[in-house]
């Protein structure tokens, strides 16, 4: 580990992952100040920070939407819906085709909550018509979950097809876009979202310590009495909110001062189709270059997220990925590792403070790196 001083902070490692993500320097700056969360001030703050939240998703608090901090990474937000606004007597269906999907149905076991799991292989998006028939098989299921885009490859999943069918059958629709909002545009209404949940530091572009839901306001109203826990208790979260602008426990003080500057950037930038456009032209150039250099991308075209990016490992015996990854670090790039039950794949991130300079140096780095191990693609 390197201990970069203030003035370096620009100067650290890129980081090419799904999150935490390489912020800018005002990011960073944010958190050089010490903030009360009781103080009006920092509470105008987070009021400011939900009501931005709600602009960024294209909806509003008279058009009856919610935006509710919650203090964690993205995971205690997907656990805090779960264990909020299922009924005791509801049913989930999940549909997953990777990690983010399997974490879900471990949320489920652990709270007790009847569901079903509709899988698909890790490179083929959920199936509208298989949760169709599931659907109109199960009236007892009550909500539907699905990730939007599934880090585990890059794979994404067609949300608004999904929200359809569960709209049809009149089920409420929960979606884990933790790595997609902000990044790419969703249309909450023709998608039918009921819950929506994102975190700090994926395509927003601030740093980790909290999640927030974003949600239709009478459903979550509707969920008084049914909270399971104490501190993911997303209702009374809102509660919380609405009495005096305040976290009910100790919030990411840092975190939400990084993340007031974090939403300024997204705006400049020309917010989520602006922000899109430059995630985009990372990954066509990532995935143009690595072709060049020899190696394979996992996902077929269609199905590909331009957030993250799967690479098989090249057939080379002298490959490691120890090695590989290590060679890249020291060279300034920071990839991250396959998370594909059945293939052995890298990934490397198109998101966060990257733009295509970066993706240039990364790509310059690695075929350095594959002409020092002496690799044959
Ligand atoms: C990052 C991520 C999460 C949450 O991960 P945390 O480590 O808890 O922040 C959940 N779902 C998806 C799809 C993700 O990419």
């Amino acid at each position: 580990m390197n201990h970069p001083t203030p003035l370096q902070t620009d100067r650290d490692k890129l980081l090419f992952t799904p999150g935490p993500l390489t912020t800018s320097l005002a990011v960073k700056q944010a958190m050089l100040h010490d903030a009360g969360s009781w103080h009006f001030e920092f509470n105008a703050r987070v009021q400011r920070i939900r009501e931005a939240l709600l602009g960024v998703a294209g909806v509003s608090r008279a058009g009856g939407w919610e935006a509710v901090l919650l203090q964690g990474s993205g995971t205690f937000g997907v656990e805090a819906v779960f264990q909020t606004c299922v009924p005791p007597d509801g049913k989930v269906a999940v549909l997953s085709n990777g990690a983010y999907g399997e974490r879900a149905v471990q949320m489920l076991l652990h709270a007790r909550i009847p569901h079903a799991v509709l899988r698909t292989p890790e490179d083929t998006p959920g199936d509208p018509a298989a949760l169709e028939s599931l659907l109109a098989a199960d009236p007892s299921i009550t909500h539907v979950f699905t990730v939007h885009c599934e880090t585990t490859s890059g794979v994404l999943n067609d949300i608004q097809a999904l929200g359809s069918v569960t709209r049809r059958h009149g089920r409420i629709f929960i979606v884990d876009a933790m790595s997609s909002f902000g990044g790419i545009p969703i249309d909450f209404e023709a998608c039918g979202i009921d819950y929506l949940i994102s975190s700090a530091n994926k395509c927003i572009e601030g740093v980790p310590g909290f999640s927030f839901v974003l949600c239709r306001r009478a459903r979550l109203l509707a969920c008084e009495g049914w909270a399971r826990s104490l501190s993911l208790d997303l209702l009374s979260q809102l509660k919380g909110f609405e009495k005096n602008g305040q976290f009910r426990y100790t919030p990411p003080t840092h975190s939400l001062l990084a993340f007031e500057v974090a939403l300024e950037e997204l705006a400049r930038e020309g917010g989520v189709p602006g922000r899109g456009n430059r995630y985009r032209a990372n990954h066509e150039r990532l995935l143009a270059g690595m072709r060049r250099i020899g190696f394979r991308s996992y996902l077929p075209a269609a199905v590909q997220s331009y957030i993250i990016t799967s690479f098989y490992f090249p057939t080379d015996p002298k490959f490691t990925f120890e090695e590989f990854y290590r060679r890249l670090s020291d060279r300034g790039h920071i990839i991250y590792p396959g998370k594909i039950s059945k293939a052995d794949l890298f990934r490397i991130g198109s998101i966060g403070r990257l733009f295509e300079s970066d993706i240039e140096g990364l790509l310059a780095a690695v075929a350095g790196v594959v002409a020092d191990m002496g690799l044959r693609l």
